[in-house]
C-alpha cells in the first residue's frame, strides 16, 4: 500500500517534540473510513487517529 509522509505540527504524547511524521490510509471495508498514522521521528513513537 502506497503511503504518503507529510510533516505537520502536532505535539508528541511522548515527548516535547512538536513536528510529526503522518500519513493517511483509506480503509477499504468497514466503517473506518480515513486512518491517520502519526509517527514521532524524535523518539519513534506511532499511533493512530481515526
Ligand atoms: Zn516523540
Amino acid at each position: 500500500m502506497e503511503v504518503k509522509d507529510m510533516e505537520i505540527n502536532k505535539k508528541c504524547e511522548k515527548c516535547s517534540n512538536t513536528k510529526l511524521k503522518f500519513s493517511t490510509r483509506q480503509m477499504r471495508s468497514g466503517d473506518e473510513g480515513q486512518m491517520t498514522f502519526f509517527h514521532c521521528p524524535v523518539c519513534s513513537h506511532t499511533f493512530t487517529e481515526n
